[in-house]
Parts: C-alpha cells; sequence; structure tokens
C-alpha cells in the first residue's frame, strides 16, 4: 500500500507501548477520511528497555532514522527500576529535544466534554489555552552542569537572545493561528523578572519581538507566583503563554490537572525543521499492563503531527484530519467516556475504539 510521510516511531516503555500504535491507529483512521494514504511507521527500540537489552538507550541508527523522517511520534521513556551509573533516569525525549534544537515545547490545555476538572466555575469548559515551554535551555540548559560538594551545589540558569527571539516568535505565530470570531489573540510571558537577570534579559528580547506585533496581539507579563492563581481562578483568559523551560515543566502539569489529568495533555516539540510529538505525561509504570492508561494525550499529541505535517508541507487533508481527530474526540467523550484517573472503567481500548466509532 502507498504510504504519505514517515513517521519515526518511538513506543517507549510502560504505557508507551500500549498508547502508541492506538494512538497511530486513530491517525491512519482520520487520514483515510480524508483520502490521504496512511503513514509509513518506522519502529525503533529506544527508552529504558533498549538502554537495558543494547546498553544505550538512544542509539546513533535511531537518531538518524528520527533525522531521517518526516516526524517522530514517542509513546513515552523511562522507568524508575532502569537508571543509568549516575542515578539518573533514561529520557531520551530530553536529549532528541537538544539534538534537534526543539525549542518550543507545545501543550495545548483544553476541556473535553464530559471531562471532570477541579474547578467550580462553570466557566471552565472555555480553558482553551496553549502553553509554549521553551524546551532546550532555562534551568535545564546543557551549557549549564550543574556543580555539587559537600558543603554546596549549584545549577545554572541559561537564556540566550536567539533561542528567546525564535520562542517568542513562535509563540506570537501560534496566537495569530488560533485567531477567530471567539478568541482576540494574546500573549502572555511567564518569568521572574523581578528577581533574575536571565528573566529580566527573557522580557527584554520577548519585548523586542513582540513590539514587531504590536496591535496583532494582546500581551501580558506576569510572574510566575502570580500566574499559578489565574491558572486556578481564571484560565479561561489565557491564549498562549511563553515561559521558561524550568517554570514549563512545572506549570503544564498545573494545566494538565485543570482539564482532567495527565491523560488529556498532549504535547510537540518543535524546532525550526523537526518535530517530535508525545503526550506530556511518562511512562506511568504503576497502571503498566493494566489496559487502564488513558489514550486521549496520544490521540491527540498524534492529531498535533498531523497538523504539523499538513502545515509544513502544505497538505490541506492533513489539516483536515487532525480536525476530524479533535472532534471525534470530543464526541466520544461528550457521549460519556469515563477514564480510571477519576473512577471509570475506560482505558486503553475502549477510548480508542470510541474515537475510531466517530471517525468511521
Ligand atoms: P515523567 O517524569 O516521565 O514525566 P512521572 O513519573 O512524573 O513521569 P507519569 O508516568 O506521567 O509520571 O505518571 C504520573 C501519574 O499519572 C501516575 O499515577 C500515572 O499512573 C498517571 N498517568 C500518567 N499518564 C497516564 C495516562 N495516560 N492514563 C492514566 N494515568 C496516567
Amino acid at each position: 500500500m502507498a504510504h504519505s510521510f514517515e513517521v519515526a516511531v518511538i513506543p517507549g516503555d510502560g504505557i508507551g507501548l500500549e498508547i502508541t500504535p492506538a494512538a497511530l491507529d486513530v491517525a491512519d483512521a482520520a487520514l483515510a477520511r480524508t483520502g490521504a494514504a496512511p503513514l509509513a511507521r518506522v519502529p525503533l527500540h529506544v527508552g529504558a528497555q533498549a538502554y537495558l537489552d543494547t546498553g544505550t538507550d538512544l542509539s546513533e541508527e535511531a537518531t538518524e532514522a528520527c533525522a531521517k523522517a518526516d516526524a517522530i511520534f514517542l509513546g513515552a521513556c523511562g522507568l524508575p527500576s532502569i537508571r543509568k551509573d549516575d542515578g539518573t533516569e533514561i529520557r531520551p525525549q530530553v536529549d532528541l529535544r537538544f539534538l534537534f534544537d526543539l525549542y518550543a515545547g507545545v501543550r495545548p490545555t483544553r476541556l473535553l466534554p464530559g471531562v471532570p476538572t477541579p474547578l467550580a466555575s462553570p466557566r471552565a469548559s472555555e480553558i482553551d489555552f496553549v502553553l509554549i515551554r521553551e524546551s532546550t535551555e532555562g534551568l535545564f540548559s546543557p551549557d549549564g552542569p550543574g556543580t555539587i560538594d559537600d558543603e554546596r551545589a549549584t545549577d545554572m540558569q541559561v537564556i540566550t537572545r536567539e533561542t528567546t527571539e525564535k520562542v517568542s516568535k513562535f509563540a506570537f505565530a501560534e496566537a495569530a493561528r488560533r485567531m477567530s470570531d471567539k478568541r482576540k489573540p494574546k500573549v502572555t510571558l511567564i518569568d521572574k523578572a523581578n528577581v533574575f537577570v536571565s528573566f529580566v534579559f527573557m522580557r527584554k528580547v520577548f519585548d523586542e519581538i513582540a513590539e514587531t506585533h504590536a496591535g496583532n496581539a494582546e500581551v501580558e507579563r506576569i510572574y510566575v507566583d502570580a500566574s499559578t492563581l489565574s491558572f486556578l481562578n481564571k484560565p479561561w483568559d489565557f491564549d498562549v503563554i511563553l515561559t521558561e523551560n524550568m517554570f514549563g515543566d512545572i506549570l503544564s502539569d498545573l494545566a494538565a490537572g485543570l482539564v482532567g489529568g495527565m491523560g488529556y495533555a498532549p504535547s510537540a516539540d518543535i524546532g525550526d525543521e523537526r518535530a517530535v510529538f508525545q503526550p506530556a505525561h511518562g511512562s506511568a509504570p504503576d497502571i503498566m499492563g493494566t489496559g487502564k492508561a488513558n489514550p486521549t494525550a496520544a490521540i491527540l499529541s498524534a492529531g498535533m503531527m498531523l497538523d504539523w505535517l499538513g502545515r509544513t508541507r502544505d497538505r490541506q487533508d492533513f489539516i483536515d484530519a487532525h480536525d476530524l481527530i479533535q472532534k471525534a474526540t470530543d464526541d466520544a467523550f461528550r457521549d460519556g467516556l469515563r477514564t480510571a484517573e477519576y473512577g471509570g472503567s475506560d482505558g486503553v481500548k475502549s477510548v480508542t475504539e470510541a474515537v475510531l466509532a466517530k471517525l468511521s
């Protein structure tokens, strides 16, 4: 059978092995609906189990296959029981960000119909924002290895002009793309520019880019501590959020908590040429093999991959397939799916079947 684009597939570890085929089956079903050929899947043995089996978590061949593919799809990598000699967990997904300069960590946050939120306000159903986590520097920068001795430990935060400019432009482009009759574009920078010079610099560079978009989008700058109140009190006011790597790491879990949990948090790590699509959660070893894994985040991540392929390769049928996945997922949840995270019995099989049924 003819295939469309080549996708390097890293199922990884734990529930990654269960949700990856489910998400890619949904992607192919949506593509079939638009008349597009299915994706060519190139399976790669990467992650903690690969480290145990072969001594390396991300081999050179796997890296080359990722570089060659049109997109990369990753389920989840890492298991607490398998660690490197220095005690750290296996995290090839982080290495891929640095290797391919995937500076924009995109985390769409939307409350699906029928999914419970901890917020009491009826306005919670309006939650629909995108958090962009700069993903190659900040407190995670490989340029700033920490120091440690028996008396003192340090870590270093690195913010560069080049990456801040790129990720700020990305944020404004995302706001313009999301603009609709109902939504005015807004970009919110979250930082701690009242205390750290690295954030003073980040805000200065962000402001320079914002200036070139004056009039096209509302611009807001808030300190990270104050932002946590906004996440709880009025998250429906956010449109596009831009923040540093570590803050983004923390705030994206808070965002996921607003819309049902990690099983509802899709993500993409996007650079100028390449992109990795993966659910924001980890390998969830506590539920692996039980069938309880919620594949929704993976399914929506696969949808993001089709959208990105469509936009970067000028393929409207792929963009349409993304829209179909979002609608099918919404419809399936509106019909009453209830996943295990909040006491329901729906897991990887029944959620995938329900979404596939809506697509057929
Ligand atoms: P990482 O550091 O790799 O992001 P983690 O150790 O922080 O991973 P996860 O593996 O994401 O955490 O799991 C956190 C909790 O969320 C676990 O209790 C797990 O079972 C649950 N969880 C994560 N993903 C899902 C999912 N798709 N469906 C259901 N529960 C999930």
